[in-house]
């Protein structure tokens, strides 16, 4: 595997790379910002690929927020783009289930382990669903619901798929109507597995963490719908229709971004040392995900 090449200080590298691509998917966290920190040149950095030309997509694995929340962001960053540019991992769920698994009656409900991102996502696409920030379900799990789960009297009969995103307000008993779910059948999608979630300059669980206890519990793993998964990739070609040897995908990190470039067979990638991977993970003798390029932050790219 070839070494990758710092772009850093190289005015005339960074030029030549950039020339490459005709279309730039951006990772959101930990590029552009951390939290609510917009690192600096980040804007102006998107600028300059806009006056030249390039289609940009904003392809970020927060379930929690929806395209139109990104939107919100984006314009109290000062940064330009808009919602259609904004994919994310519960667009990504919501457009799968829609547009591939096009669920049928009585199966056609979906019952969410996850915050509003999720919800308003499934809502754009008239896909019902149950559970999500259901205030009903912020309990402690009492002996009837162990009876009523367990005879099936708790379960909605119309649910067809279990989708398991970050949510903040997990809970004994969401994980148990989610599991009993499973067990009547329904499919178990993540809108990602992200194992840590980067908040306050240190990691917490992310939203693979979340669906883990219960796919234990299954023992099968969810259909992640997020970086990596190719079905994301898929989805973000057949609305942007681009040609995949002049699209780079950026990213801070190697098992989500870097890797969802590669599998996705772009024409480049391009890791951003602001976030979660370090250069010694993929510098590493025998490193299995590689990007093409790396830089220390976004805005080098200003040169
Ligand atoms: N999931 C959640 C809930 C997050 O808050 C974040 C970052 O803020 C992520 C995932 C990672 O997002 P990204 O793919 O933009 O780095
Ligand atoms: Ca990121």
């Amino acid at each position: 595997m070839s070494k990758p090449q710092y772009l850093t200080g190289d005015k005339a590298a960074i030029d030549a790379f950039i020339d490459k691509f005709d279309v730039f998917l951006f990772d959101c966290d930990g590029v552009l910002w951390s939290g609510e920190y917009l690192f600096p040149g980040t804007a102006e950095t998107i600028e300059m690929l806009r006056a030249k030309g390039k289609q940009l997509v904003f392809v970020t694995n927060n379930s929690t927020k929806s395209r139109a929340d990104y939107k919100k962001k984006f314009d109290s960053k000062g940064i330009t783009a808009s919602a259609e540019e904004v994919f994310g991992s519960s667009y990504s769920a919501a457009v799968y289930i829609s547009r591939i698994l096009k669920l049928q009656p009585p199966k056609n409900k979906v019952f969410v382990l996850g915050e509003t991102g999720i919800e308003q996502e499934l809502q754009a696409e008239n896909i019902p669903y149950i559970g999500g920030t259901d205030p009903a379900l912020r309990r402690d799990i009492d002996p009837s619901d162990f009876e009523h789960i367990g005879d099936g009297s708790a379960l909605d009969p119309n649910v067809g798929v279990v989708l398991a995103g970050l949510d903040f307000h997990i809970n004994y008993l969401k994980m148990s109507l989610a599991f009993a779910y499973l067990r009547k059948g329904a499919l178990y999608l993540a809108t990602n597995i992200d194992s840590t979630l980067p908040q306050a300059h240190s990691l917490f669980p992310g939203a693979g963490s979340v669906g883990a206890g219960v796919a234990k519990a299954f023992g099968k793993d969810p259909l992640a719908l997020g970086k990596p998964s190719q079905a994301m990739m898929d989805a973000i070609e057949g609305k942007f229709k681009f040609d995949r040897s002049k699209t780079c995908m950026v990213g801070d990190r190697l098992d989500t971004d870097i890797r969802f470039g590669i599998e996705g067979k772009l024409g480049g990638t391009l890791a951003v040392l602001t976030g979660v991977s370090a250069k010694e993970h993929f510098l590493a003798e025998g490193a299995e995900v590689v990007p093409t390029a790396y830089i220390d932050k976004l805005g080098d790219l200003l040169g």
